[in-house]
């Protein structure tokens, strides 16, 4: 099983979070302009603000299914 990692204190508390396996790649931010911000540094991305409708969840879940590092995770409670 893959390294979960540990989730980023700069997440917005929420259902999604970028764990420190992040490596800054920046697809997820191209996936999900919305919803994921790059670090001061630029070395990493974290989830800046959690989906406000269905559209934003669907591209947070297409940002899941493109990193490279499998560090985009959500907290597995399944919303309605
Ligand atoms: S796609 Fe994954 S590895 Fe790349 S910046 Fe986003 S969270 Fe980090």
């Amino acid at each position: 099983m893959a390294p979960e990692g540990k989730k980023l204190s700069d997440n917005e508390q929420g259902k999604y979070y970028v764990t420190d396996l992040c490596d800054g790649c920046g697809l997820c931010f191209s996936k999900a302009l919305q919803n994921f911000m790059y670090s001061n540094d630029s070395s990493y991305y974290f989830v800046y603000q959690q989906p406000t409708d269905e559209r934003e969840d669907a591209d947070i879940r297409e940002a899941m299914s493109v990193c490279p590092q499998d560090c985009i995770k959500d907290d597995g409670v399944l919303v309605a």
